[in-house]
Parts: structure tokens; C-alpha cells; sequence
């Protein structure tokens, strides 16, 4: 009988290159509080108790050491202080639920701790900001059509009901608007009162049929009361041309009790049972960023969303060096999310140009090569795209890049339609965006470059950069 196996393929060469191991699901369990010794009489009633998470919520550095006791090494909590007080963009607000999903006995290393709470030592010291970063890196606030509303894209709009959160993550992409103020940032406040602003919003939607996605997001709506969010929702679910609803919360993974709450659980389903009559798409978008964030909490209120109609509970990560940016970090992520809660990985962005965030970047080069690392293990559904949200431009996926200058670091982007911002500039079309790698990242040639640029203080315009 003949072999089917070539010699030169021997049984040890068919075997699948063991670049990532699937560990098969096995029942999770709500990791342990009471290894936390400020939660350690905390019961199972209290500890599901949305207010009482609430109450619980750690504030300040004073806080942490209060909950977590010995196990906040007193060089860490001088560290995260330092970087209040000097870099940090966010204040800190952590609930019980997220703390308790740390590796408390190696807080410096883990990756929830090291986005939450980052410290002074975490930062770059060479390169804290990229030389192009600023507040509002994606210039939302200039595309504002009423005062939170951001038509960037066609047939799309995203709707900041609310500047708060039950959480604050260190590399907020809109610390310039949510959040308290800190030493190094003051924030933007909405002007209008709640009623008018929401108001306002309905009608540019009500007036503007090309419109048929809104993304409903703060902040966080979950620090909207469901009060407040159910008649904003079901004003656009009255609108004939909103086809499709996206409620944005971290707060599913950060503070999953808020949604195990009865008056919210009816106040949602409310809204599904519209949505579905209408025949619109309602779904959830939340924020993981690792695998150790999805507990059975967060899965049973998933499966509370799903039951009652919502079409989908999806992921929207964010790429951070440090967290999460290995394809191994990125798969047990997105397996974690599929096997154990029913949420679909969806996106990683990549993290954007916010000021003192180049220790969490990750070049452009890195992103391409994490996409191409992850595919083909997950379901086609469900392999999250990542991509760069390109300023004046939008998202872009990491592979359609026009223009990659490596040593420099400067990649440059297409669009295929105009912002409100370019509306009358006949050359918007043609022209090509700027997003820039860490610089630490480049081949010293490209750092040194960089150099040059910060001590002439010439903060060379990107085509002209390019081309030098
Ligand atoms: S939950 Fe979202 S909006 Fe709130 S701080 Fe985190 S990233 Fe920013």
C-alpha cells in the first residue's frame, strides 16, 4: 500500500506551527473579593449591588490603599500619585468589580492596573507625548452638528448624551471632554442643559434623513439614569430613517451589576421590543481590553441583553502596549469573549495621539503585523479588524495604508468622504492625512530626525515631512 506521506513531509512536519494553543472553555468563576482586604465582609448580595459598587468606588490613591491594603506596594501608590499629578489625563475611578479582576498580588505588572491606574514609571520618559498629539486628537468637538453630536461620517453620527463614567481608563480617547479635572488637564463642559442639548440633537437627526446609524455614547451611558436614556433612545427609535442604534458602555464589563438592576433590565427591554417592532437594530458596544475582564458577571448581564432582543453585545477594544498587544493577549481575548459571555470581538483601535499616551502606542508596523498574526482562529464574524482612527479621516483598517515612511514613522491615509469640516475644500478628496508611529519605535536615523524637528522647534507639516 502506498503512503499518502511524502518523505519529506513527516508526520512532526504536518503538524500546525503552534503559534497559538486554544485552551478549550471551561467554566470561569467571579474572581475571589475577599483576597482584597478592604472587601473582605463584603457578601454576594453586596457585592451584586449596583449601589453598593457604587459607593464603594475608588476616587484617590487614599481609597486605593484603603481597599487593597498591603497589597498596593508603596512604590506603586506613589508612583500612580506622582502620575496624577503630573501626567495622568484621567482622575481616578475604579469600581470594586474591575479592581477585584487585577492580579493584586502583581499590581505593577498587571494589565488592567497598568491602563486603569497608570504610574509615573509607566510613562516614556523620553517621549511622554508624540510631538503631534493633542486633546481631542480626532477632533470631534469640530465636527459637532449640536452640541454632542459628531457627524463625521455619511450615513453616521455619534451622540455624547453624558461627560462621565462608573470608570475612568487612563488613555480615554475624549479626556478632553469626560471626566474630572486634573493637573494636567482642564476639561471642555457641555454648555447646555441636558433637555435642550438632547433636543437639539433629535432635531438635526429628525432633519438630516441620511442619518441612518447613531451611536449612543458619553462617557458611558450607563451614568445616564435609565429615566433619562430610555425617551432619548426611543425619540430616535420615532425617527423613520434610524435604522440602527449602538448603546455604548464599558460599564457592561466595568460595573455589570448596573445592567442586573431591575428598572434598568425594564427600561432596556422597553427599548428592544421597540427596536424589533421597528425593525431596527439595537445593540450594545462595550471595552475589554483583556481576558481577565470577562467574569461570569459580565456574561450573565450579556445574556440579559441578548435574551431580551438586543441584536448583538460587541467588543470595541483598544490595542495598548503593556495590556494587551501580542496576538496571544489579543486571542485569549476575543476566545474569552465568545466562549464565556457571548460578546463578539468587533474592533481594536489603535490607541490614539492623546498627550502623554506614547507608552501605550503601538507603531503602525506592529498593528499590521497583530492582524495578520490573529486570523484564521476565530470565526470570520468574529476577527475583530484593528484599526487606525486616522484624524480628518476616520477609521481606517491598518492595511490601507496609502503611504508608510518607516523611518520616520509617518504613515499616511486616503478618505472617501468629506467631513463637515472639509465641505467646500476641492483638494479634501485628494489629500493624503498623517498618523505617526511612537517615536521610540523608529530605527535611530528616524528618532534622530525627530530630534531635530523638537529642538528646531519646527513641527514640520506632514507632507512636508514626508517629503523631506
Ligand atoms: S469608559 Fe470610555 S469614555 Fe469612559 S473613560 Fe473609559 S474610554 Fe473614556
Amino acid at each position: 500500500m502506498r503512503s499518502t506521506m511524502s518523505p519529506a513531509l513527516g508526520p512532526e512536519k504536518a503538524e500546525q506551527p503552534l503559534l497559538y494553543a486554544y485552551a478549550p472553555a471551561r467554566e470561569r468563576s467571579e474572581p475571589d473579593w475577599t483576597r482584597i482586604p478592604g472587601f473582605r465582609g463584603v457578601s454576594r448580595a453586596e457585592w451584586e449591588d449596583a449601589t453598593w459598587q457604587r459607593r464603594h468606588t475608588v476616587k484617590s490613591v487614599r481609597e486605593l490603599k484603603g481597599a487593597l491594603g498591603a497589597l498596593l506596594p508603596d512604590d506603586l501608590a506613589e508612583g500612580i500619585a506622582l502620575d496624577q499629578a503630573r501626567r495622568a489625563t484621567m482622575s481616578i475611578l475604579i469600581p470594586p468589580h474591575m479592581l477585584n479582576t487585577m492580579d493584586v498580588a502583581e499590581l505593577w505588572s498587571d494589565p488592567v492596573r497598568r491602563y486603569m491606574l497608570p504610574a509615573l514609571a509607566d510613562r516614556r520618559a523620553d517621549w511622554p507625548d508624540h510631538p503631534r498629539a493633542s486633546r481631542d486628537s480626532l477632533h470631534e468637538h469640530d465636527m459637532w452638528v449640536a452640541e454632542g453630536l459628531t457627524h463625521r461620517y455619511p450615513t453616521k453620527v455619534l451622540a455624547e448624551l453624558v461627560a462621565t463614567c462608573p470608570q475612568y481608563c487612563g488613555h480615554c480617547t475624549r479626556m478632553d471632554l469626560v471626566g474630572n479635572d486634573v493637573p494636567a488637564v482642564t476639561k471642555l463642559r457641555f454648555e447646555l442643559p441636558q433637555q435642550r442639548r438632547f433636543g437639539a440633537m433629535l432635531d438635526y437627526l429628525r432633519r438630516t434623513p441620511t442619518v441612518r446609524d447613531v451611536v449612543v455614547s458619553g462617557g458611558d451611558i450607563a451614568n445616564l439614569h435609565i429615566t433619562q436614556l430610555e425617551p432619548f433612545v426611543s425619540a430616535l427609535l420615532d425617527i423613520p430613517s434610524i435604522r440602527d442604534i449602538r448603546l455604548a458602555s464599558k460599564a457592561l464589563a466595568g460595573l455589570p451589576q448596573h445592567y442586573l438592576q431591575d428598572d434598568v433590565l425594564a427600561g432596556l427591554e422597553r427599548l428592544s421590543r421597540k427596536a424589533f417592532e421597528r425593525g431596527v437594530d439595537l445593540a450594545i458596544h462595550t471595552h475589554v481590553n483583556t481576558a481577565q475582564q470577562v467574569t461570569p458577571l459580565l456574561a450573565k448581564a450579556t445574556r440579559k441583553l441578548l435574551e431580551m432582543g438586543f441584536r448583538d453585545v460587541r467588543n470595541q477594544g483598544v490595542l495598548l502596549r503593556g495590556v494587551n498587544a501580542t496576538s496571544k493577549d489579543l486571542l485569549d481575548l476575543c476566545f474569552a469573549l465568545l466562549d464565556h459571555a457571548n460578546v463578539l470581538p468587533y474592533y481594536f483601535y489603535m490607541c490614539d495621539m492623546l498627550p502623554n499616551s506614547e507608552h501605550w502606542r503601538v507603531a503602525l508596523f506592529e498593528a499590521q503585523q497583530l492582524q495578520h498574526d490573529i486570523m484564521g482562529y476565530l470565526p470570520g464574524f468574529a476577527t475583530p479588524r484593528i484599526v487606525c482612527d486616522v484624524p480628518f479621516v476616520g477609521k481606517r483598517w491598518v492595511h490601507q495604508v496609502a503611504e508608510y515612511d518607516r523611518e520616520k514613522g509617518i504613515s499616511r491615509w486616503t478618505k472617501n468622504y468629506l467631513t463637515p469640516l472639509e465641505r467646500g475644500d476641492p483638494e479634501a478628496m485628494r489629500r493624503r492625512y498623517d498618523y505617526y508611529d511612537p517615536i521610540y519605535t523608529l530605527p535611530e536615523s528616524g528618532q534622530a530626525w525627530w530630534r531635530r524637528q523638537a529642538r528646531a522647534g519646527e513641527h514640520a507639516e506632514s507632507h512636508g515631512a514626508l517629503d523631506a
